[in-house]
């Protein structure tokens, strides 16, 4: 039994609660005046309290209402591994034996976390590790907002007083617009001051290109926004991504333009992963170039991470310049996302196989755990 599912059933986990949840909670469940949501939600944002009587300011009556009727369950950790180069990936484990991976990724002059929004993935792009191993369920808010919280304790926010996770975007496991009202809320406690914090500029959200859920995002948050084009004609998207078979690529950039409109503050990036002989051509460039034209916008390259079983190999990095020459020369911003935690698995693409991997192994060992407690008994 994991730590999450051990906890007392029927309480209300406040980590899964907005500003605008908790505040409800307060009011009207509790009876209490709205300022005690802003304290509780400080408690567990900027100080990392998980435990109602470590709420000192709240009085002891109102810390005995809590404990009764709510909790703060956060997510423990399975593996704490750091990269030589200083990425850190933690698989946070979750009920029924799931584990989920969030990469943190230090730079000189910022550090973003990498977090999942779904178990596996049901979009099937070819190129992702994640795809492989198909679509398992959604994640909670508390278990989306729990990955920024966890990362966040362990860096040390609290000690040092510093911040350490100055952007969040949310490009790990799964297809956050297909878990759209768990994340929603998820980014609008990313965003708030009574959470983490962090401006619209600063949070990401990562799509496949699920059109009319980029249209609802635009009313629901202020997020920037990052799209996964990858090819720069139908007929390839369509192979790579086969989303683009529901929604091709004119009506994705119709979107981005409409989100864009709705949203002038935030920026839109678009992900390319250059893979070796498949849309890394100069003519593939010179086409990409168009496109962007049409929705200004940086674009990211990425060389594809290769993972077991993959039938695609990183450009050359020769390839990669030319590529990356041929944007810039248009006047497209574009960064060349360097290639981090290699030695740990935590590449974009990469989260997964591993988890699939300790998920099956922590199920074989629950199975033994189980057999051995039949025979005792
Ligand atoms: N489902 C969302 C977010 C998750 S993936 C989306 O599609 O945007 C984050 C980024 O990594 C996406 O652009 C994805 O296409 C890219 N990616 C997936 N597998 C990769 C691999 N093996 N190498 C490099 N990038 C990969």
């Amino acid at each position: 039994m994991t730590a999450a599912s051990a906890s007392p059933p029927g309480k209300l986990n406040l980590l899964g609660l907005d500003r605008t949840g908790m505040e409800a909670f307060f009011v009207e469940q509790l009876g209490e005046k709205r300022f005690r949501a802003h304290q509780v939600m400080k408690w567990i944002y900027h100080r990392f309290a998980d435990d109602f009587e470590a709420m000192t300011d709240l009085g002891k009556g109102l810390r005995t209402k809590l404990s009764a009727l709510a909790e703060v369950r956060v997510p423990t950790a399975l593996v704490d591994q750091q990269s030589v180069d200083g990425t850190r990936k933690w698989l946070l484990s979750l009920d029924g034996g799931n584990g989920i991976e969030t990469v943190y990724i230090p730079e000189p002059t910022r550090g973003t976390l990498c977090v999942s929004s779904q178990v596996g993935c049901g979009l099937n792009c070819r190129f992702c590790a994640t795809a492989k191993q198909g679509f398992n369920r959604n994640l909670s808010t508390a278990e989306v907002i729990g990955q920024v919280w966890h990362a966040a304790r362990e860096l040390g926010h609290l000690t040092h007083q510093v911040r350490r996770i100055t952007n969040v975007v949310m490009m790990g496991m799964g297809e956050p617009l297909l878990n759209f009202d768990n994340v929603v809320p998820a980014m609008n406690l990313m965003r708030d001051d009574f959470g983490f914090g962090l401006a619209s500029k600063r949070v990401t959200l990562s799509t496949a290109g699920l059109v009319p859920m980029i249209d609802r995002l635009s009313e629901a948050a202020d997020v920037s926004l990052a799209v996964s084009l990858h090819a720069p004609d139908d007929d390839l998207r369509d192979r790579l991504v086969p989303l683009n078979r529901k929604y091709p690529i004119a009506e994705l950039l119709a979107a981005c333009q409409r989100y864009q409109a709705k949203r002038p503050r935030s920026s839109i990036t678009f992900e390319y992963t250059l893979m070796k002989g498949v849309n890394d051509g100069e003519a593939q460039a010179r086409a990409l170039v168009k496109l962007l034209r049409k929705v200004p916008s940086k674009l990211n390259l990425i060389p594809f991470n290769p993972f077991p079983g993959t039938e695609f190999e990183r450009s050359d990095p020769e390839v990669i310049a030319r590529f990356q020459q041929i944007v810039f020369d248009a006047g497209i911003i574009t960064t060349l996302r360097r290639t981090r935690g290699d030695d740990i698995d935590a590449a974009c693409g990469q989260l997964a196989g591993k988890v699939q991997d300790r998920t099956r192994r922590s199920a074989d060992f629950r199975r033994e755990v189980e057999a051995r407690s039949r025979d005792a008994a």
